[in-house]
């Protein structure tokens, strides 16, 4: 069987993910496409989906007959409505990351999804694909024992000027903030933000770099810097300290080169090369499970923890380095 897809926002990511469905992954084919920008639907449809059937609105998307499952990758406060439509539609659905732009937004679909009785959605993190964070996890089960510390630093080159301090959680660390519930099985209690000095190429509306500590139920204190203009390449680093040992996150493959009496192997600059393979696997994955009408991978829940995780950051940055509690509810029986 190939299952159906229908993409709602065909910008950077939705274009990207059109173009694996229609020739990387298996299983599947693009059938509709829709933005609010038709044109860039349009511009898609002809470049790489010639039967996709064209919609006004991703409402009409969702309903058509055609679709048999849903790709939600427009700007991100667009998102809860199409998945609830989706939910409400018995469809399964793909949603890029954040699930929602507010944590009860978020919770919205958790509900919708729990009284709908089975898990529809899958939210677009794709680190828990990625193969050295799939290596990195294995390590820590089998390996350094119970884990203790994270240190972690999540590094851009350079970030657009309208990028301000609050994006630093919303749009950078949330994939940490995601990555590190799933590694270690644990949820988190608390948030704290800390400044050093601004860099010297920051501006007044961003505070670069910055540190965050999250600890969490078991009690594992996670540092994370973020320096989003730090120049010298797209750079994503993870240690765990445990019991026994220290597990880290390997490095993308880089040719070691002996070069003008120095040894040096190039460091990625753009976050698209880092994680490529990932969205394909995690994209591999939605369509095996969409097949079966269902979903698999990070859920509704994970989406809402993360949303929830969040805001207690954004809060955490202007607390003057003092905590911020993080609480969650019970989690509804459809997530465990
Ligand atoms: P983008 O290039 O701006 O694309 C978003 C598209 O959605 C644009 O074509 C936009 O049209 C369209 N759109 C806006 N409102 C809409 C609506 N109501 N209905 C249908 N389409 C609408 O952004 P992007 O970089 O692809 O990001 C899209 C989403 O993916 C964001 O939520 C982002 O956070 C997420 N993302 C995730 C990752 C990841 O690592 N997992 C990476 C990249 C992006 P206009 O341009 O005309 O407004």
């Amino acid at each position: 069987m190939t299952l159906k897809i229908g993409v709602i926002g065909t910008g950077m990511i939705g274009r990207d993910h059109t173009r694996r469905i229609q020739q990387v992954l298996a299983g599947a084919e693009v059938v509709a496409l829709s933005d609010v920008n038709l044109a860039s639907a349009e511009s898609v449809r002809a470049d790489l989906a010639p039967n996709a059937k064209l919609y006004e609105t991703g409402e009409a998307l969702i309903a058509a007959p055609e679709v048999d499952a849903v790709l939600v990758t427009s700007w991100g406060a667009t998102h809860e409505p199409y998945v609830l439509a989706a939910v409400a539609a018995g469809k399964p659905v793909f949603c890029e990351k954040p699930l929602a732009t507010t944590a009860e937004g978020a919770r919205r679909i958790v509900e919708a999804e729990v009284a709908h009785g089975k898990r529809l959605v899958q939210v677009g993190f794709m680190r828990r694909y990625d193969a050295g964070y799939l290596a990195l996890k294995q390590a820590v089960q089998q390996h350094t024992g119970a884990p203790i510390l994270v240190h972690a630093a999540h590094r851009n080159p350079a970030v657009p000027e309208a990028y301000v301090t609050p994006m630093a959680i919303h749009d950078t660390l949330i994939h940490e903030i995601d990555v590190f519930r799933w590694l270690l099985d644990d949820d988190y209690v608390s948030a704290r933000v800390l400044y050093p000095r601004n860099a010297a190429r920051s501006h007044g509306k961003l505070r670069d770099p910055q540190v965050v500590v999250l600890e969490t139920k078991k009690g594992v204190l996670i540092d994370v810097e973020i320096f989003v203009n730090c120049q010298y390449g797209y750079d994503i680093q993870c240690e765990v300290v445990g019991e026994a040992g220290t597990a880290r996150l390997p490095e993308p493959m880089a040719v070691a080169l002996r070069l003008d009496a120095k040894r040096q192997s190039s460091i990625l600059t753009d976050w698209k090369d880092r994680f490529v393979a990932s969205y394909d696997v995690e994209l591999q994955d939605f369509i095996a499970a969409a097949s079966k009408g269902g979903a698999t991978g990070p859920s509704a829940w994970d989406g809402y923890a993360a949303a929830v995780t969040s805001d207690a950051c954004v809060q955490a940055q202007e607390s003057a380095g003092q905590a911020v509690a993080i609480e969650l509810p019970a989690r509804p029986a459809l997530y465990e």
